[in-house]
């Protein structure tokens, strides 16, 4: 088991299948992008598949999501995705793409095993899109929405970060969008993990203000906490249900103590928290000749040093070196 000192388990593996991405979304990195880590650094499809079935097989890991930067970009998706569902016990696996894409794919993912999939969408109009996330793809991502139902892959989940001055005023139309098409939405607080460094409490729209602004449209009554479990999102039913929105308070509502995450990055670092400021190096050790074994003690040792909580909060709180994009959301 991947236990921690407060006696989280961990048993949700989110691994990063690549640094890069075709958006730049402002709440991640700067327009310009970033230096992308030098393909040598980055696992190789069997190196993943090699941690992710210790993870399965020997840790405990019953979910298995791949994300990004964009997972959409790695060649190998797919494969990656067959072979996970074909592990035993089999886990449930799901992945975060931002949608580019996926109209194509959907169906392969599907057919390979894909449980799940959550598309990120932030506004419906095409300037705004331009203006968040710097590349002209509205289109392409809600193709891909389409692309994912038709596919079977439901429901369907999106996830949105609303910015200040920039999309906050589309958070009914969000809702109403995913509603018509049976799609689950949820937002998420902006956390700060963007490149720039440029995140700021006001500029963060909170789960409060959301739950405001939706409140005033739909008659929003909480959903069952004991089905929340681990779940970031609190759960709500819109006008009665059976539809619901999710909201993800992770600054304001901190989720930690009920925390089961796990990250390895694209280039193979074990990570306990979004947050941490430390990682493991499962990459060098496998690449130095480590066995399954050894390589699950140190997965458990980096996981044994969880800390209690983010702490955004603290005073002596600092930012992690690696923004969101190389960490994999
Ligand atoms: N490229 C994929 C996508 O767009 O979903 C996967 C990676 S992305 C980092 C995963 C999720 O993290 C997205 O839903 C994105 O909106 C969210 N995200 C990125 N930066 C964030 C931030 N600073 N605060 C909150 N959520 C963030």
């Amino acid at each position: 088991m991947l236990l921690d000192s407060f006696g989280r388990v961990a048993t949700d593996l989110r691994v990063s299948l690549t640094d890069r991405c075709n958006l730049r979304c402002t709440y991640c990195m700067p327009p310009e992008g970033l230096d992308w880590l030098p393909k040598p650094e980055l696992l190789t499809a069997e190196e993943i598949m090699r941690l992710v079935a210790i993870g399965v097989e020997r840790l405990g890991i019953t979910e298995v999501r791949y994300t990004g930067g964009e997972p959409l970009l790695r060649r190998e998706l797919t494969e990656i995705v067959a072979r996970t569902t074909g592990l035993r016990p089999r886990p449930q696996v799901s992945l975060t793409t931002n949608g580019i894409g996926l109209a194509r794919l959907a169906g392969a993912l599907a057919g390979a095993g894909l449980d799940r999939v959550n598309v990120s969408l932030d506004t419906l109009d095409k300037d705004v899109f331009v203006r968040l996330a710097h590349r002209d793809r509205l289109r392409d991502v809600l193709a891909g929405l389409s692309g994912a139902a038709e596919a079977g892959l439901l429901p369907v989940k999106v996830n949105t970060v609303l910015m200040r001055g920039i999309n906050d005023h589309e958070a009914v139309a969000l809702l109403e969008f995913c509603l018509e098409r049976g799609y689950e939405l949820r937002f998420i607080e902006q956390m700060p993990l963007d490149a720039q460094h440029g995140w700021t409490r006001e500029g963060m729209v909170t789960a409060d203000e959301i739950l405001a602004v939706l409140s005033a449209r739909f008659d929003l009554t909480p959903a069952d906490p004991v089905e929340r479990g681990s779940a970031p999102a609190e759960l709500f039913l819109v006008d009665g249900g059976p539809a619901r929105v999710g909201v993800i308070g992770s600054v304001t509502r901190p989720f930690c103590g009920a925390c089961d995450r796990v990250r390895i990055t694209a280039d193979g670092q074990v990570r306990n928290c979004l947050f941490a400021t430390e990682e493991s190096d499962l990459r060098g050790a496998m690449r130095a000749g480590a066995s399954d074994a050894e390589l699950a003690e140190r997965w458990k040792a980096a996981v044994r040093g969880k800390r209690a909580g983010h702490g955004i909060d603290d005073p002596s709180f600092l930012q992690p070196a690696r923004p969101m994009s190389a960490i994999g959301g």
